[in-house]
């Protein structure tokens, strides 16, 4: 193994998931289906994409979530959000730096953020 190939390494295409990737200057090419990105745009994008619930799942927007961990409300009165509270068609945010990265709906309390780690998809 004396060539320095990186065929090896380089992420499988993004559109048709196929694995012939090679690369062209700053560009990655898939030579089944011609895509063409930027290793960075591919990392970024997966970066940030990647919200996951308690349990490892994959969250998008307009999932239901169930909360695992009960909380207590402020701003709305004394409530506490109990654990099985069932959130419907939750809304990605981003992290805006307190955790919180989730917009959501929740019966008996109105809108607010939620935090993804306090929060399971129903599958
Ligand atoms: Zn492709």
């Amino acid at each position: 193994m004396t060539s320095a190939s990186t065929a090896d390494t380089l992420p499988a295409c993004p559109e048709c998931r196929e694995e012939y990737t090679y690369e062209q200057g700053a560009l990655l090419v898939c030579p089944m289906c011609g895509h063409e990105w930027t290793a960075g745009e591919a990392d970024d994008a997966a970066a940030s994409a990647q919200v996951t619930d308690a349990v490892g799942n994959v969250l998008a927007d307009g999932d239901t979530v169930t909360i695992v961990k009960s909380l207590k409300v402020k701003g709305s009165g004394s409530g506490t959000l109990k654990i099985g509270t069932k959130v419907r068609g939750i809304r990605l945010t981003g992290d805006a730096g307190d955790g919180h990265d989730i917009d959501a709906t929740v019966p008996g309390f109105g809108r607010m953020k939620l935090k993804s780690s306090i929060v399971k998809k129903v599958l």
